[in-house]
C-alpha cells in the first residue's frame, strides 16, 4: 500500500497515512488536531519520466543539475 503525505493547515504539521488505492481521494484527518489535511506530493511522486524513459528529478538533487553521467558518482 502506498504512503501518502498530508499537511494540516490548522496546526501546520505533516503526517503520513497508508492508503489503499480505493481510498486515495478520501479525506485524511490530522492525528494532532483532527482537522482535515491537504495531500502533499512527496519527492517520490514528483519524479517524472521524459520521452526517453529516463527518470528526471524535478526537485532536489541540485548537485546533479549538470550531471551527464549515469552513476552520479562524480557529482559530489
Ligand atoms: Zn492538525
Amino acid at each position: 500500500m502506498p504512503i501518502y503525505e498530508y499537511f494540516c493547515p490548522n496546526c501546520k504539521s505533516r503526517f503520513e497515512l497508508l492508503r489503499s488505492m480505493g481510498s486515495i481521494n478520501e479525506d485524511a484527518f490530522c492525528p494532532v488536531c483532527n482537522a482535515r489535511g491537504e495531500k502533499v506530493f512527496s519527492a517520490f511522486t514528483s519524479f517524472s519520466k521524459d520521452s526517453e524513459g529516463i527518470s528526471t528529478s524535478v526537485g532536489g538533487f541540485d548537485k546533479c543539475a549538470g550531471c551527464t553521467t549515469a552513476s552520479c558518482s562524480s557529482c559530489f
